[in-house]
């Protein structure tokens, strides 16, 4: 019954513990959690877009003051006044360019010819009907005096190519042709892969109709944010000038999106973050530390249940024995007595009773000390135990008097018993050296006959023992008959 109640109380420790540690451990996930993606938004997201802009700024900025300076410069302007003539000089001029800015191309078309010259000499006469030349017709009618094209150039291997054009204009401010550079531009590739590789962020340039102009080049599912319905919603909040932090789900994850408009390029930054990838760490450290506590709660719970069986054990002895001698109490040794008494009136089998007083206890106690009392009564239990058989059962009675319950033993052989323990006490060093004289004890003996009770034995037994102290003690007393 204890021992259930207190399993009750460890179960209901352990249950407490294992909420106390779960919740714990789900604080700290969704704080850690809200932290990461805080910042995500604030933090590596931004700065990533800062970087990237960065970055292309500085791949821009030269190259555009290379193209301005051409787009300026009397020599050029005056080759184009005066019929270009002698092409040979203008194509050492861009070669010169070409070399010295290490470009991949440096071009010149004259408005009037309609010629496009590189550093490799003339190439062709431009015509509004070849999609080709489109880029100078388009140019021709916009606004400014320069923009920025990606394109993959047909004539120059094929390869994805940032254009910088430039207006000539004459004296009168006419427009006389354009000039410019064009740089390979995989770097790009590079930077969008590295960004990819070592933060996990997705990068992609869209133009003012949401067409995908810049990605890296494996990732070529989608042309245009109207591909996807998740981005053709937000399509509206992209493609605005203001830089944004945007929120959307897509195959039952979570996305953040950060744009932000690159004048220079006339385009639009996107850099993606899948928001599982940033807290793979956290959700590792909850699973972690939940595993953990658990363990430590079971742990901890078997060390409670361990710790509460040996108490359980420990009280359960003393209950039951006597913690000087370690010999059965009184209660303990009637019940077993007891049911070998039931069992003996109904087999037939004979059970003997021994009764013992030490003679003259309290003298060694006021003589020698209450210790030294005890030494002799740990020294009789030892006594007790060796001498006698596995099955008899040995009592601490109370005080300095014992009792023995001799199984299938009649009182013959009870008597026989007794002796030897008297002997064995008169004649014992140890608990003469202990009591600095020998120890003597009186016996009673008894057996037991059809219809006795541990009652009735005792009644008998005792008076026997009483009978032994009054004959001179340091003797045996039989009970004959009933
Ligand atoms: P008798 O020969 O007539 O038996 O004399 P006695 O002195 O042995 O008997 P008495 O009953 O006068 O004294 C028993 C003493 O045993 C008294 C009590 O203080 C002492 N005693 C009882 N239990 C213990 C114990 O556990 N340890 C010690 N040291 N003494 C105990
Ligand atoms: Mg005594
Ligand atoms: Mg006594």
């Amino acid at each position: 019954m204890k021992i259930k109640n207190n399993f009750y109380i460890v179960i209901t420790i352990s249950v407490l513990m294992i909420a106390l540690s779960i919740s714990i451990s789900l604080i700290n996930f969704m704080v850690s959690l809200r932290a990461t993606e805080t910042d995500l938004k604030t933090r590596s997201l931004p700065l990533t877009v800062d970087n990237i802009y960065t970055e292309i700024q500085k791949h821009v900025i030269e190259p555009n003051l290379v193209a301005s300076m051409m787009a300026h410069d009397t020599f050029l302007k005056d080759w184009l006044m005066n019929d270009e003539q002698n092409s040979d000089k203008i194509i050492r001029y861009l070669d010169t360019i070409k070399n010295k800015y290490g470009m991949f191309v440096a071009f010149l078309v004259s408005e009037k010819t309609q010629s496009y010259y590189t550093q490799n000499g003339f190439l062709e006469h431009l015509s509004n009907s070849k999609s080709n030349n489109e880029w100078y017709f388009k140019f021709k009618k916009l606004q400014g005096d320069h923009e920025i094209n990606l394109d993959f150039n047909n004539n120059l291997d094929n390869s994805l190519i940032m254009f910088i054009n430039h207006k000539i204009y004459d004296n009168d401010y006419h427009f006389v042709g354009a000039t410019g550079i064009g740089l390979k531009i995989s770097y790009i590739n590079d930077m969008l892969k590295r960004f990819r590789q070592e933060y996990n962020f997705t990068v992609l340039f869209v133009n003012e109709e949401g067409k995908i102009i810049l990605s890296e080049r494996t990732d070529t599912k989608i042309q245009s944010l109207y591909d996807t319905p998740e981005l053709r919603t937000l399509a509206d909040q992209i493609i605005i000038k203001d830089s944004k932090i945007l929120e959307y789900q897509k195959d039952g994850e979570n996305y953040l999106l950060k744009t932000k408009y690159i004048p220079e390029l006339d385009l639009y930054l996107l850099v993606e973050a899948k928001l599982d990838d940033f807290t793979k760490n956290v959700r590792q450290t909850f699973y972690l530390n939940l595993a953990a506590s658990l363990l430590v709660t079971v742990i901890i719970t078997f060390i409670i249940l361990l710790t509460i069986r040996g108490y359980n054990e420990k009280l359960e002895f003393m209950a039951r024995n006597d913690t000087l001698t370690g010999l059965m109490n009184r209660t303990a040794f009637n019940e077993l007595f007891n049911d070998f008494l039931l069992l003996s009136n109904r087999s037939g089998d004979p059970l003997s009773l021994i009764f013992f007083d030490i003679d003259n206890f309290k003298t060694i106690n006021d003589t020698l000390g209450h210790q030294a009392g005890d030494n002799v009564l740990i020294r009789i239990a030892e006594l007790l135990k060796t001498r006698l058989r596995r099955t008899d059962i040995i009592g601490r009675w109370g005080g300095e008097e014992f009792i023995i319950g001799l199984v299938d033993t009649d009182l013959k052989n009870a008597e026989l018993i007794a002796e030897t323990l008297r002997k064995g006490f008169e004649e014992d060093s140890r608990l003469a050296h202990l009591s600095t004289a020998p120890v003597t004890a009186s016996f009673g003996i008894v057996t037991a006959h059809t219809g006795d009770t541990i009652d009735t034995l005792l009644t008998r037994v005792d008076s026997a023992m009483y009978r032994a102290k009054e004959l001179g003690k340091n003797r045996i007393e039989s009970v004959l008959g009933y």
